[in-house]
């Protein structure tokens, strides 16, 4: 089915062509060519941190940081329930168990309070998820890592820009995987990035990304690695759209504040309320629909959807689906199950105007009234 309004779509307003013909022209579109250095180079400085190590997608470079960073068959990794299911899976990809936490209400994300009291001896390692890109709370998960000896891996792949008591995300723990999948906040079509300001987890990484080839003795394989390597002709892209991060986000922070003002009357409604030390990049404007006001969320996403308008659900939590459920056996996350059963992500993506927006909230309305709930 087409829709009128797509829920995300992507953005070519620079110089993504110019860039992706110089790659043609040139002939080097392997991951050889110049562009993903460059990326990297300017990737890096966004992120205030030393190091960018570019890679095919971003659930690869959550893999590339749990391998950098040690993490083994046996080990636990403290993940939030409330993610898309790439976060728990890297953890599984390295033979390691994710623990499951709940979500705050407000800002959707890992809830601090929750963190310690799943911390065992097996305990590697945290991974903070900045979700639908509202960041999550950086400074408590912190102290409680270093208070337990973990590390702290952020997956950023949803806030590209965010910014968490005034340092921008990715810059926050030991180490942030990036992607730039189509419908994310920049681009390269599939495309990942590993940052960090250690100089060894960035070699690691960089050795791991590239078949475990010592870089000064041609195939010659110290260890088992990996082809994680990112193409020059997605790297073009990427560094196209990140010469136009900051006037993207401009464009998300308006559309929020148009949702927002819309929305803000509408009985039985929420969303992640942006908190006063946080910059929330709203990857998704996502709301929770509560039920005693709405019909089913199903029922609304359907509704929507008549009217051209596409909408997605909020994740279910990865401790309900068939690969983790049996692991989480017996515990409960009724947040994470609050915001998913109830959740929906509103279309929200660049080139947006404020005529959809207020189609989509007089849809909203309109399915509120239909309901005969109020
Ligand atoms: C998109 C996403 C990923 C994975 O990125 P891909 O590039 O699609 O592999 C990982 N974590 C979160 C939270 C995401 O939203």
């Amino acid at each position: 089915m087409l829709y009128d309004i797509p829920v995300a779509s992507p953005l070519f307003t620079g110089n993504e062509k110019k860039y992706v013909d110089d790659c043609m022209e040139s002939g080097w579109i392997s991951s050889a060519g110049k562009y993903v250095e460059l990326f990297e180079t300017a990737f890096a400085e966004f992120c205030g941190v030393k190091h960018a190590i570019a890679c095919c997608n971003g659930t690869v470079a959550l893999h590339l940081a749990l391998v950098a960073l040690g993490v083994q068959p046996g080990d636990e990794v403290i993940v939030p329930t409330l993610t898309f299911v790439a976060t728990p899976n890297a953890v599984t990809y390295c033979g390691a168990k994710p623990v499951f936490v709940d979500s705050e209400s407000e800002t959707w994300n890992l809830d601090p309070k929750q963190v310690e009291s799943k911390i065992t001896s097996r305990t590697k390692g945290i991974i903070a998820v900045h979700l639908y890109g509202h960041p999550a709370k950086m400074r408590e998960l912190k102290e409680i890592a270093l208070r337990h000896n973990l590390f702290l891996l952020e997956d950023a792949a949803e806030a590209h820009g965010a910014i968490c008591d005034g340092s921008i995300v990715g810059s926050l723990g030991d180490v942030a995987a990036f992607s730039f999948y189509a419908n994310k906040i920049i681009t390269t079509g599939e495309g990942g990035m590993v940052v960090t300001d250690n100089d060894a987890l960035a070699d690691r990484a960089r050795l791991l990304r590239g078949q475990g080839m010592d870089p000064n003795r041609r195939y010659w394989h110290p260890i088992v690695g990996y082809n994680y390597r990112m193409m020059n002709l997605p790297a073009a892209i990427g560094l196209a759209q990140l010469e136009q991060i900051e006037r993207l986000l401009e464009i998300r922070s308006r559309i929020s504040k148009l949702y927002s003002e819309r929305l803000k009357d509408v009985i039985g409604l929420s969303w992640q309320i942006e908190q006063t030390w946080a910059r929330h990049v709203y990857w998704m404007f996502s709301i929770v629909l509560e039920p005693d006001f709405w019909h089913n969320r199903d029922v609304v996403i359907e509704m929507l959807g008549e009217q051209g308008i596409e909408t997605r659900p909020v994740f279910y939590p990865a401790h309900s689906l068939p690969p983790y459920i049996d692991s989480a056996a017996g515990e409960s996350f009724p947040v994470a199950e609050n915001l998913s059963g109830n959740g929906i992500s509103l279309p929200t993506w660049a080139g947006l105007t404020e005529d959809n927006i207020d189609r989509v909230c007089r849809a909203l309305r309109q399915c509120q009234r239909k309901s005969k709930k109020i």
